[in-house]
């Protein structure tokens, strides 16, 4: 049977007063994590699920069931701080592994916001969003359409209905229980604005990003966002870091908003580095990925300007095409700015499996080249 080599990262005795973060989750969060966490020399263990997980192909990590107490603390042991890479860990863990004084950030009391969308609208109703209601059966509803959501565990788009009719509704009912039922927004464009906080409570954060959905699925992001104006972004930032202290978040967080006019609407937030915020790896002088790190250290937080004045992100889709190495002949000569992020993981059609980075500061044809890139990537065009 084949048996993973266990990585083993010597610990030089003169680095003891690095701290060692543990990421719950191993995926491409955690690999990308690996990058800015080596160059502090912070050293990094993950919980993963499997040793070939995008992650943990190339850090230390321990392979366990991210839902079992006593699993998590042992692993949370051997780390001085523990963080995440999705939201996936049941509430009660956090909490109980809290109990036993371990360094949790961001913490249960912020990260539920992440994980149930029923209690995130409820703590934000004094910021901008669409009405909202939780329901048990159809009749509760008053207008269609409407957006029906799973109250916790959707990601991408799953666990996301817009439903025009009550029988639309029960049948969604009927599949996964009570719902969040929200008025549907009939926005211009969806935006993200990633902001970092720290114990301290310093905050920053980036730009607004545009972000673009095909069937719930983020397939690319312009930064910055180019529809808003500079009072709208201003706007949208301040929201972002007022709901950050409101809730007391620590480390990185993604505050998804739609844009009616100059209205902002809150969707959703996911605490952790997020697609939206995968421009700043060449982008910004400091990543996402290393203003977390630096954020639930409780280090000053870097500077979040641009590199450039735009940057454009694709996601690489899996698709029948396996060979993903293959394509960079053609497009690194092509476009010699462009940057690959590969995470090594399984194709499959519709799975994220990396993205590019572009900077420049034409907005269309960096947009061009992404499109080109992702298409001959998916095998859509040849040439
Ligand atoms: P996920 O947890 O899968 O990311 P979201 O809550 O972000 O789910 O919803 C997925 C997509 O559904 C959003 O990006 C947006 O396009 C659409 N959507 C969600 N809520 C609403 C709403 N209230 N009105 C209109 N569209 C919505």
């Amino acid at each position: 049977m084949f048996m993973p080599a266990t990585l083993f990262i010597y610990d030089n005795p003169v680095s003891n007063s690095f701290p060692t973060v543990g990421i719950i989750g191993a995926g491409q969060l955690a690999r990308m994590s690996v990058a800015p966490a080596l160059d502090l020399g912070i050293n990094l263990l993950l919980l993963a699920q499997d040793s070939r997980d995008s992650g943990a192909q190339i850090a230390n990590h321990v392979v366990g069931n991210y839902e079992n107490v006593e699993t998590v603390l042992e692993f949370a042991k051997k780390c001085d701080i523990v963080t995440f890479e999705h939201e996936l860990i049941p509430l009660s863990v956090i909490k109980s592994i809290e109990a036993q004084g371990v360094i949790v950030r961001p913490s249960s009391a912020a990260f539920i916001f992440s994980q149930n969308k029923a209690e995130m609208r409820k703590r934000l109703s004094k910021f901008p969003g669409p009405k909202s209601e939780v329901i048990n059966t159809a009749s509760e509803a008053s207008a269609f359409p409407a957006i029906a959501k799973a109250i916790s565990g959707g990601y991408d788009g799953r666990g996301v209905w817009k439903v025009n009719s009550a029988q639309e509704l029960t049948k969604v009912i009927e599949q996964v229980g009570k719902v969040l039922l929200e008025e549907f927004v009939e926005f211009d464009y969806e935006i993200a604005v990633m902001v970092a906080r720290s114990p301290h409570g310093q905050a920053s954060t980036w730009a607004p990003t545009l972000t673009i959905q095909v069937d719930g699925i983020c397939t690319m992001t312009v930064t910055p966002a180019p529809q808003l104006n500079s009072e709208m972004s201003a706007k949208a930032q301040r929201l972002a870091l007022d709901i950050a202290q409101d809730i007391g978040v620590v480390g990185v967080m993604a505050v998804e908003m739609f844009v009616k006019g100059d209205q902002l609407f809150i969707n959703e937030l996911a605490m952790r580095p997020h697609n939206s915020g995968h421009w700043s790896i060449e982008g910004s002088l400091t990543s996402q990925f290393e203003q977390h790190l630096r954020a639930i250290l409780d280090l000053p937080l870097g500077d979040t300007a641009m590199t450039a004045p735009i940057a454009v992100m694709g996601n690489i889709l899996g698709s029948t095409k396996t060979d993903m190495y293959r394509p960079y002949l053609h497009l690194m000569a092509r476009n010699p700015r462009l940057k690959f992020h590969h995470y090594k993981k399984d194709v499959r059609p519709g799975r994220k499996i990396g993205h590019v980075n572009l900077l420049g500061d034409d907005a269309v044809e960096l947009i061009h080249e992404v499109r080109h890139a992702l298409d001959y990537m998916s095998g859509e065009v040849n040439e």
